[in-house]
């Protein structure tokens, strides 16, 4: 499913996987993870009823829940993941994560199922994609998931769903899961209430920027075609209300 550059020994998926004994404090994160992301998803229908009922306030009521929720959300995640990188990074050097990553963004482009996307080393920019070779490229291994999921919707580009263009790119990339909403997306402009100055979304921020995002693409298939313009003012409208 991935295959890397010869020339880039690096990046080759090499080591086993560790024994998969797991500890009870990990079994415990992982299990209030599970149900903390669907409870986010049943909250994510409530605010699509309170939509369509027209109701504003509820909708707000379920999106302010649910940035709650993220915020517990991200709290088990980080601890999470600090405990598996003590072991991954002596193991090598952040290679092992890097490819987790991918595997974890992937499984949410079922478009991309049974292709094998070769996987190496930019120098250029923080991301790159090619649609002919399905290749991507980053700089860093400690990447991004918006950067993995914006280059994956490139390879959905070119008649394939996504529409061209960076802007639309980084929308769909929203729009498709909430995990991609963790750094700024580089070519949509964001209030600083919503976006920090080095480049992450802020916390508690994530699940309002996926949801306005998949709002945007119901606008887009209803005919909107500033669809990416209203997603921006939404945003706007929706983070100058919180602080
Ligand atoms: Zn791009």
């Amino acid at each position: 499913m991935w295959t890397t550059f010869r020339s880039r020994s690096l990046w080759t998926r090499g080591g086993e996987r560790e024994g998969t004994m797991l500890e009870n404090v990990n079994y415990n994160l992982m299990e209030t993870i599970t149900i903390i992301s669907r409870s986010l998803h049943r909250y994510e229908n409530y605010a699509r009823d309170a939509s369509e009922s027209d109701c504003r306030s509820c909708r707000e009521i379920w999106r302010k829940i649910a940035e709650q929720r993220e915020m517990e959300l991200e709290m088990l995640l980080s601890e999470l993941h600090s405990h598996i990188n003590t072991r991954k990074l002596a193991l090598k050097k952040g290679q092992g994560r890097l490819f987790d990553k991918l595997d974890q963004a992937r499984a949410l482009f079922p478009e991309l199922e049974g292709r094998t996307i070769k996987v190496g080393v930019s120098e250029r920019s923080d991301g790159l994609a090619s649609t002919d070779e399905w290749a991507i490229w980053f700089r860093s291994r400690n990447v991004s998931f918006y950067v993995i999921g914006h280059e994956l919707t490139h390879l959905l580009q070119g008649g394939r769903g996504v529409p061209e263009g960076e802007r639309s790119c980084d929308l769909f990339t929203l729009a498709r899961d909430q995990l991609f909403c963790d750094a700024a997306p580089g070519y949509l402009d964001l209030p600083s209430t919503v976006v920090t100055h080095n480049g992450w979304v802020r916390i508690g921020r994530r699940y309002m920027l996926h949801h306005i995002a998949k709002e945007a693409l119901e606008e887009r298939d209803k005919g909107r075609r500033n669809y990416i313009k209203w997603f921006e003012q939404e945003v706007k409208r929706f983070a100058s209300k919180m602080y």
